[in-house]
């Protein structure tokens, strides 16, 4: 399937452009000491050979910045250097790395008397002297305490929205566009809901996206995975990181991870019923997993797909799942809804429930259903 994508403005980092339609680039971070050169290199070869698009290293002191020229000489890999509270050490990365992450929420910590916008103006000069791109890293757990006065105690994503977009508008009026934003939360669902209001707010900026502290796998994937297909499937992001807490040797998961999501993203399976905004017919199926409760299961998500074709033109979506856990959830946002027990498969309409069916007398009953629904929406 075609993915629909948001206009947004290509940003070129070292030797990769996101954005403006380009293809949709997973990102990882090292977790190594980044004053241990070896281990750090080690790493950032690992991710770039795992096929990460850009690698973010932690710099959060003079000795972290001192690490630098030696892990650029030691890997073709597109750096980032996040960014902490000390900005002015933008100043002694830039020269060996690609792009520059600051946090709009960690820029009071020092000098707190210099206005906000001095600093910002600082790291975009800094950025543009050295052929570097930028990304506004909000974060659900930093967000700038003179915003967050602004809005209401519950309201977390009020902040986050206002100074990302407050930050963008900076570097608009500085002349400066060649950034992108982030907004990540713990919760998909706030990942969700910042990302789409962003995004309809700016839809020339390229977003990275991502769950913070998303876990373990296979819960931190599968998070990531509901947040993301969201998202993507509505066009918004064009950059996503999988963040996985795993061993050191383990993280090039975090690029295998975001590949699957986005191969099966642009392929239907997905886990959540989304809304690809086609005009035809959008047939979705689980990825399955472990918890898949019938192997017809596979089988059947097929040839739901070769019988319905017949109603290819009609803008329907007809999601069919694995098993119990998710499959009764899920299914309500689906015009109609399939999901597999161990003998059975239960069929609904939106959140109603039709009646369950052996797998033998399912695809029948499916027709029926989707013939009376063309038929009402035809007449
Ligand atoms: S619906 Fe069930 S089987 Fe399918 S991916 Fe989700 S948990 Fe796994």
């Amino acid at each position: 399937m075609e993915l629909r994508r948001n206009p947004t403005r290509a940003v070129r980092i070292g030797s990769i452009t996101i954005g403006g339609g380009h293809p949709i680039a997973p990102q990882s971070m090292t977790a190594t000491h980044t004053q241990d050169v070896a281990a750090t290199l080690e790493q950032v070869n690992a991710l770039h050979a795992a096929g990460a698009g850009v690698v973010r290293i932690a710099v959060d002191s003079k000795k972290d910045a001192a690490a630098l020229p030696a892990i650029r000489a030691g890997t073709a890999a597109n750096l980032a250097i996040d960014l902490q509270e000390n900005y002015r050490l933008a100043l002694e990365v830039a020269p060996h790395v690609d792009k520059l992450r600051y946090n709009p929420g960690h820029l009071y910590h020092h000098e707190p008397t210099k206005p906000w916008q001095d600093k910002v103006r600082l790291i975009a000069d800094t950025a543009a002297a050295n052929d570097c791109a930028l990304r506004v890293g909000v974060n659900c757990g930093s967000v700038d305490p003179a915003k967050k006065e602004q809005f209401a105690e519950d309201d977390s994503i009020g902040p986050m929205l206002a100074s990302a977009l407050e930050h963008c508008s900076l570097l608009d009026s500085l002349g400066f566009t060649r950034y992108c934003v982030s907004l990540k939360d713990s919760d998909p669902q706030k990942v969700i809901e910042v990302n789409r209001r962003f995004a309809a707010e700016r839809p020339d900026v390229p977003l990275h996206l991502g769950v913070t502290e998303a876990g373990m796998p296979p819960d931190g994937i599968i998070k990531t995975r509901i947040a993301f297909e969201q998202l993507i499937s509505r066009g918004i992001g064009d950059t996503v990181r999988v963040s996985l807490t795993v061993a050191n040797a383990d993280k090039p998961q975090e690029i295998a991870a975001a590949n699957a999501i986005l191969a099966d993203i642009a392929a239907g399976r997905v886990r959540s019923v989304v809304d690809y905004g086609l005009a035809s017919l959008n047939i979705i199926s689980c990825p399955s997993c472990s918890r898949v409760e019938n192997e017809a299961f596979i089988d059947l998500a097929k040839q739901v797909k070769e019988m319905t074709a017949y109603a290819k033109d009609h803008a329907i979506t007809i999601a069919v799942m694995g098993c119990r856990v998710n499959g009764p959830g899920e299914t309500d946002d689906a015009d109609l809804g399939l999901w597999c027990g161990p003998t059975h498969v239960n069929l609904k309409k939106r959140s109603e429930e039709l009646g369950a069916f052996p797998y033998d007398e399912i695809l029948p009953r499916l027709r029926g259903e989707l013939d009376k629904l063309i038929a009402a929406r035809t007449t």
